[in-house]
């Protein structure tokens, strides 16, 4: 008889081959098998009766098979199904299906799902794609019977072979349920699950797979139910408690407790350059709070493009500076470590005192790094900034006292900041900066043991940016603009999606593949399936995977294939846009393959105004500063994502001049990418295309996992779980706060050393200091 956590092979049913391919699929226990939760469920007891369905809705439909046939078309072999009730009946096809050939015979009952569309030649409805079960008939036992039909069934994403299909699951997982009756211990303190009015462990498991006559579907589709809120409660209380046990251990390092006297308020006043605005103010004065405290600060300091982080940065610096010790600055790219060395250099060239910088990139050459690292460790150097090389170069600092990462979350590198302080030395003080505003659920979970400031304000005299959509068709009156925006002496950014080329070299363009399919679909002239796949999987599964109920229906790839899309790259066009409708305007070039000293040279330039009009790809994204430039266009501006398109348009707006932003859009926009446009022609506010952006593409996409460490939830979904977030956060902080304690002795021992494993197991990436 297997516990919760036998291991998988020793699951009736399951045994060694099959235990492999569930390894493939992260599921190592029993217990693991029993989180894999059904991603919708059909009700099979009251099924939809075919005239009820309506046009557009995702529907699951129980018919009788009447007649099936591959049909060979000139473009392709296409597979139809005609099923019935009574008189009415529904076509299904399935494009490219030859190996449908043969499986269905008349009077079988089949359970399909997919988005009912109306047919053109009847008055009958049709489904594109749908997924199928063939329904077990007498022939089959009893206990199949049982699970597949008069029912609320369970649907799950398949587990790698049709063997695993839904079916099989069903089969295991009540199995599995049955044997371990009585024995799935409770892992929260009772008294914490009766307080929170929550589902008992076990009952909520066997629910989730086989909910009881009655539940509501509806609730059920949403994983609303008690027994789901449970489960997802508990996951997400084991993250919270150990964030919260990260942040109290980082509570007891020595740090360094940094004094903020009168000469430290003197030599701030002494650079800033304006008077700061009223976040800036709020922010600074919580950085310092944390900085003069007795343990190592770990802050994020988040503020979108343009709100003005650098200079409360700065300030930070100098407290740390002032008080004897070295700061360091990473930037992620070169250009932005150069642009902030030199802005650094020109404010606190307003100072009495002579600060020693230092810049060190990868690029400099041997001599220059030799030396700089000799500053950096004799302590010569008070302040540092760089780009990983800090990290990569082994630079020891002698008196390291702050580290401020900028942009971290395409680092990744959080934690090996600890490399560059000598040994004996106290922890550093870290404040991490992104321009990316991070809805507040994700920065509670993703940054769950950093303390958060938010800078919710622009410094005054920013006019708002307009924003336009102009089609591909019309970009010669784009071009005109720009040289009228020239002759008045401003400068344009031209952004292309890809260098050189017309294939994606650039895979960090968020919607490059979303679009190509649709591109694809549209050229050839084939019927929108892609539309209908991507609906489909967009709205049942989670974490956006395909739910491949039944191998080889893949809509993606059964989608016919074209000569792709045909797309503008940056080399091209400014060979085009330079010779042809902006000859005679300075015209740049800049993209990630130019090598180190001819980014710079570029940027520079257009820094001092010697270029008018930079054609770029999205390494200007990020953190450029020109205010002089009040111009972004962005090319097949449909195949950015939203995060990107608006760090592109934070790079214009940031003077007191009007300023545009121009998003040129090719021929086929999908209507994923028609939400992204409209909401970047509707609004400037990061926060709300933040929310937008990750209620669109889910967390897991939002950041990459790898990169942000996003732990890879069982059960939990961050944008649907807020709520829930909310409260396992607050019951993690009073478990953890032992006064008198909730649970008895042994309660609260399980409930650590399950952290402890589960921590292990599925959080082992979150690590933040
Ligand atoms: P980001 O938050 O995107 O890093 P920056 O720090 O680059 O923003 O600031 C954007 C621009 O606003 C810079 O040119 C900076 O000098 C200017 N700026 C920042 N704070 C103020 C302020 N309080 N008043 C006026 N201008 C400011
Ligand atoms: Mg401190």
């Amino acid at each position: 008889m297997p516990g919760l956590d036998s291991p998988v092979k020793f699951v009736r049913g399951v045994g060694p081959q099959v235990s492999e391919m569930l390894a493939a699929k992260g599921i190592q226990t029993a217990e693991d098998l029993l989180y894999h939760l059904p991603f919708r469920y059909e009700d099979r007891q009251n099924p939809r009766s075919l005239d009820e369905l309506k046009p557009g809705e995702m529907a699951s439909v129980i018919a009788e098979v009447r007649g099936a046939a591959l049909l060979r078309t000139r473009r392709m072999p296409l597979f139809e199904l005609t099923v019935g009730q009574g008189r009415h009946a529904l076509k299904c096809i399935w494009f490219h299906a030859t190996y449908l050939e043969g499986k269905f015979h008349a009077g079988q009952t089949v359970a399909l799902y997919g988005k009912i569309e109306p047919s053109r030649s009847s008055s009958n409805f049709k489904m594109i794609q749908p997924q199928f079960e063939i329904l077990p008939d007498s022939s089959d036992d009893a206990e199949t019977r049982l699970l597949e039909v008069g029912r609320i069934t369970p649907v799950y994403e398949s587990l790698g072979g049709s063997r695993l299909a839904s079916r099989w699951q069903r089969k295991v997982i009540f199995n599995l349920l049955e044997d371990i009756r009585g024995k799935v211990p409770e892992c929260l303190p009772a008294s914490m699950v009766a307080r929170l009015d929550m589902a008992d462990r076990e009952a909520s498991l066997r629910e989730v797979h086989f909910p009881p006559e009655g539940t509501s579907l509806t609730q059920l589709q949403s994983w609303a139910t008690p027994p789901h809120r449970r489960l997802i409660f508990e996951e997400l209380f084991f993250l919270e408690l150990g964030l919260e046990l990260k942040r109290r251990k980082m509570r007891e390092r020595a740090g360094i407790a940094f004094e903020t006297s009168d000469k430290v308020r003197e030599a701030i006043r002494e650079v800033l350059p304006f008077h700061p605005t009223a976040a800036q103010k709020r922010t600074l004065g919580e950085i310092v709070t944390d900085m003069r405290a007795g343990s190592p600060m770990r802050r994020l300091l988040q503020g979108d493009v343009g709100s003005g982080k650098t200079i409360v940065a700065l300030q930070a610096m100098l407290v740390a500076i002032e008080n004897g010790y070295q700061a360091a600055l990473m930037a992620p790219t070169e250009i932005l470590a150069t642009q902030h060395f030199l802005a650094a250099r020109k404010l606190l060239e307003r100072s009495s005192r002579k600060y020693r910088l230092v810049l060190l990139t990868g690029s400099l050459d041997e001599d220059r790094k030799r030396a700089n690292r000799a500053l950096i460790n004799r302590g010569e150097a008070q302040l540092v900034i760089g780009t990983h090389a800090l990290i990569e170069e082994k630079v020891e600092f002698d008196r390291l006292g702050l580290v401020v990462v900028d942009e971290q979350h395409r680092f990744g590198v959080l934690q090996r900041f600890k490399l560059m302080k000598k040994p004996n030395q106290p922890e550093p003080d870290v404040l991490v900066m992104t321009a990316t505003p991070i809805p507040r659920t994700l920065a509670l979970s993703l940054y769950g043991d950093l303390d958060v400031s938010v800078l919710d304000e622009l410094p005054p005299g920013r006019t708002p940016i307009v924003t336009r959509r102009v089609p591909e068709e019309r970009s010669a009156d784009v071009w005109d603009f720009v040289r009228k925006q020239v002759a008045q002496k401003r400068q344009a950014y031209i952004v292309y999606p890809v260098i050189e080329g017309s294939s994606d070299d650039q895979p960090e363009l968020d919607f490059s593949h979303d679009d190509r399919v649709l591109t694809d679909a549209a050229t050839s002239g084939a019927p929108p399936i892609s539309e209908s796949h991507r609906e489909m999987s967009g709205k049942t599964t989670r974490k956006g995977k395909t739910a491949d109920l039944f191998p080889g229906i893949s809509a993606q790839k059964t989608a016919p294939k074209s000569k792709g899309a045909e797309l503008k790259s940056a080399v091209a066009m400014h060979e085009k846009l330079r010779t042809g409708p902006l000859a005679g305007l300075r015209v740049g070039l800049l993209h990630g393959r130019l090598d180190a000293d001819d980014k710079e040279v570029i940027m520079r330039r257009f820094q001092r105004g010697e270029i008018d009009v930079l054609v770029a790809t999205t390494v200007v994204e990020v953190g450029v500063d020109v205010p002089n430039a009040t111009v972004m266009v962005v090319e097949h501006a449909e195949r950015f994502g939203l995060a990107q398109l608006h760090q592109l348009r934070g790079r214009v707006g940031r003077g007191a001049a009007k300023s545009y932003c121009i998003l040129i859009t090719g021929q086929s926009v999908s209507e994923q990418a028609e939400e992204r446009l409209n909401a970047m022609v509707r609004t400037q506010d990061g926060f709300e295309l933040a929310e937008l952006d990750l209620s669109m593409r889910g967390p897991g996409e939002f950041f990459g996992t790898r990169q942000a460490g996003l732990p890879d939830f069982r059960v939990a979904n961050l944008v649907r779980d807020r709520a829930l977030l909310e409260l396992a956060k607050h019951e993690a902080e009073r478990f953890a706060t032992v006064k008198p304690g909730e649970g008895t002795e042994a309660e609260r021992a399980r409930v650590w050393a399950r952290l402890r494993e589960a921590w292990q197991r599925r959080y082992g990436l979150v690590e933040a200091g």
